[in-house]
């Protein structure tokens, strides 16, 4: 018997999948079409394998770099893994990017479009690509603002040659998600593109009923992640030396 505590990362995984396929039904969609990506950025190899052995196939990662230390050791657990970049991209990352990646969530200006353009024609390979928008127009984050899409994603097929399948955002922080994700799904509708990533550990299933087809879900599946730690930790010096 396997020794399953009610809290470790399998039951959270179980958990979450269970709650994907409740809320697709009761919003009227058929059972996955909701596609879960695992959001296992900050989380390493030994905390991720799990939730592979669980059956998960599909993750995501925010950092180029992290995906490449990370990924190579875990394909290794089996053969149809598919890794979602989530994360901003910069232009000279591209090549790494074509090549360890089978969808990009974040493709948001000419430059990005065109160093993708350049790798998948290098490479042969053809990730999945979404275009990301920055639906509440927040200066720090980034995306196409809402009334560029049309154009930039029209740009992508006619200028770079890129087929762009679907859209991405991520609702300001401390708003409301259901009018972002309703404008997300509404744009995708006029612009004829057919994915929708949205929804996160705290809105996956609003996602749902508003037709995310991709929900990105980290902590709820692999706990919280340890806060960003921007300067070195001081040693901890005892006071007094033990007598
Ligand atoms: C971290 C991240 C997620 C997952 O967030 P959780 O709140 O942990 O579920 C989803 N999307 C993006 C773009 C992220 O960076």
């Amino acid at each position: 018997m396997p020794d399953l505590k009610p809290d470790d990362v399998q039951s959270r995984l179980a958990s979450v999948l269970a709650r994907i396929r409740d809320k697709e039904v009761q919003s009227g969609r058929q059972p996955g079409s909701a596609q879960l990506i695992a959001v296992s950025k900050t989380f390493d190899v030994d905390e991720i394998r799990p939730v592979i052995a669980a059956g998960q196939r599909r993750f995501g990662e925010n950092r180029v770099q992290e995906a490449q230390a990370k990924w190579p050791l875990l394909r290794e657990m089996a053969d149809d893994i598919e890794l979602h970049l989530i994360g901003p991209l910069q232009s000279n990352k591209a090549k790494e990017a074509i090549a360890l990646f089978d969808a990009i969530h974040t493709v948001d200006r000419d430059k990005i479009a065109g160093a993708l353009a350049d790798e998948i024609a290098k490479q042969g390979r053809t990730p999945k690509l979404f275009v990301q928008v920055n639906t509440g127009l927040e200066p720090q984050k980034a995306g196409i603002a809402p009334r560029e899409a049309a154009e930039f994603v029209e740009r992508c097929r006619t200028v770079h040659g890129l087929t762009i399948g679907g859209l991405m955002c991520i609702p300001p922080a401390g708003e409301a998600a259901g009018p972002h994700f309703a404008l997300l799904a509404k744009m995708a509708a006029e612009i004829g593109v057919e994915n929708l990533s949205m929804g996160m550990s705290g809105d996956f299933e609003t996602a749902i009923a508003f037709g995310a087809t991709h929900v990105r879900v980290g902590g709820a599946i692999f706990g919280s992640r340890p806060p960003v730690v921007t300067e070195p930790v001081a040693p901890v010096v005892p006071e007094e030396p033990a007598a």
